[in-house]
């Protein structure tokens, strides 16, 4: 078969790009090693951990919060296989959904591992030990990645997990040692902590979510504090070692003192590596970076010209939404388009709760850049709306350029950040002040006013309710 793109690996940025190049008329075909297509985000990332984080949020609101509200519910009890099954049940729906997408866009599945036999002609080796060699004039790697360890962490897959094994355990952990206060420890870190497991965060840097603004992994770590789980930065992990059901770990503080944490899981959440195992990258000749991701320019094409690589694979954030966007970049690019991301407005988000949101430059960046920035801060317990659902924890911050009041950065912590955050990318993709955003009428009660008030403080230093 000969097909005008091939798209190597079904996650949502080689699904997304399928779908954009045969809505442009492209013949496309669609490769995946598993037998379910939505890769790493649909079957083991973003959706179940955001089914596992909702369900888990119930739970800990009827055990802690609807008190608060006069409901009174007697003794909450969750069964945690009713949990993990409707988990799978969310995974199922929403992969059998991208079937329903390629079959829709008349996008051939190819079920079976696929690789290069030279620029131009990928074999898809399938389960049944049965081989077949399709041809596109160009090829787009779509691969992910996988979780990633420390040379001397083993992962046994039972007792020392990784975000994919804490996505289907059988039971609740009794403790639970997480190494790595990033996005996925915390989240599912969360999860954990809401169904009543002990929970532990080591994290090397000097704060959680390292890279985010310092404003927001203080508040992150005062709420997640709140809610019980224990933090340990500036801890370099040195050993982790199982002893039937019992893990420890060990890892060295500060002062260079020895701490030993005993649990009965390990989450090892220390990041995630490019995947392009079993792709015979080197038949095509396509190079790959140091840090092993594909080494692509600024049209995300590889230095074979006819091969083109999105999402985890490549450079950049390791997100969805971010994969998504490559995904259409190219197909347009391929259809003779000329597509543009903005990376600087790609949006972080934890789905913590509160949640976290940020777009745009933190104020170390800026400090670094020697950007004359100002910064507008408004507490969510000024709200309205925040006082009404008992939401109070969490602030939104929008920094913005001292002369000409272009916002340039916007971080949050609350309730429903996550959705919040768009309000702020729309307006930075129009270059809007933070003038602007205060000036525009946003409803009452809802917490996009937190917004509304942070960027008139940014703009003329006096919020109207703080
Ligand atoms: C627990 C967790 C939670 C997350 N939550 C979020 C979130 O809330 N929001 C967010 O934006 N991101 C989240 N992410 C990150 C997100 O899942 C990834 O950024 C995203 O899936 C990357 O998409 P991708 O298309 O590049 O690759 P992937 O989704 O990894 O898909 C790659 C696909 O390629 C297939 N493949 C690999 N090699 C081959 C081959 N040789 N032949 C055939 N098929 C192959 C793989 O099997 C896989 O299906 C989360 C990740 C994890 C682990």
């Amino acid at each position: 078969m000969k097909y005008d793109i091939i798209v190597i690996g079904s996650g949502p940025g080689g699904y997304i790009a399928a779908v954009r190049a045969s809505q442009l008329g492209k013949k496309v075909a669609i490769i995946e090693k598993y037998s379910t297509l939505g890769g790493t985000c649909l079957n083991v990332g973003c959706i179940p951990s955001k089914a596992l984080l909702d369900s888990s949020h119930h739970y800990y609101d009827a055990v802690h919060h609807f008190e608060e509200h006069g409901i009174s519910v007697e003794n909450p009890k969750f069964d945690f296989a009713k949990m993990v099954d409707r988990k799978a049940k969310v995974v199922e729906q929403t992969t059998g959904g991208i079937k329903y997408l390629m079959d829709k866009n008349n996008i051939d599945v190819y079920e079976g591992l696929g690789s290069f036999e030279d620029a131009t002609h990928v074999k898809v080796s399938k389960n049944d030990g049965s081989s077949e060699v399709i041809e596109g004039t160009n090829i787009i790697i779509a691969t992910g990645s996988k979780p990633s360890s420390l040379p001397f962490i083993s992962i046994d897959k039972e007792r020392i997990i990784t975000s994919t094994e804490a996505l289907k355990l059988k039971e609740v952990p009794k403790h639970l040692i997480v190494i790595g206060g990033g996005v996925i420890g915390l989240e599912l870190g969360s999860v954990y902590k809401r169904l009543g497991a002990e929970v532990t965060v080591v994290e090397y840097a000097p704060s959680i979510t390292p890279t985010m603004d310092k404003d927001v992994s203080k508040e992150l770590t005062k709420v997640l504090k709140k809610q019980g789980v224990k933090f340990n930065v500036s801890h370099g992990v040195t050993a982790v070692e199982r002893n039937g059901d019992e893990v420890t770990v060990k890892a060295n503080n500060k002062k260079g003192e020895e701490i030993t944490f005993t649990g009965d899981y390990c989450l090892v959440a220390v990041g995630r590596r490019p995947y392009t195992d079993g792709l015979a990258l080197d038949k095509a000749g396509v190079k790959v970076t140091e840090r092993g991701q594909i080494d692509v320019n600024d049209h995300l094409q590889t230095n074979v010209s006819n091969i083109y690589a999105i999402g985890d694979v490549v450079r950049g954030a390791m997100l969805a939404h971010k994969a998504e966007e490559e995904g259409v970049v190219v197909a347009e690019y391929l259809a003779g388009e000329k597509p543009h991301i903005d990376y600087n407005l790609i949006p972080g988000i934890i789905y913590t709760w509160p949640e976290v949101a940020a777009v745009g430059k933190t104020e170390d960046e800026l400090k670094e850049a020697n950007v004359d920035y100002k910064s507008g801060k408004f507490s969510m317990r000024a709200l309205g709306r925040s006082r009404a659902s008992g939401d109070i924890d969490g602030f939104v911050k929008v920094l913005a350029d001292k002369k000409t009041d272009e916002v340039l950065g916007v971080h949050m912590v609350g309730a429903r950040v996550a959705d919040l955050i768009m309000e702020m990318a729309v307006a930075m993709e129009f270059r809007a002040s933070a003038e602007d955003i205060a000036r525009i009428c946003h409803g009452h009660p809802t917490y996009s006013e937190a917004v509304k008030e942070a960027a008139k403080a940014a703009w003329d230093g006096k919020p109207l309710n703080a």
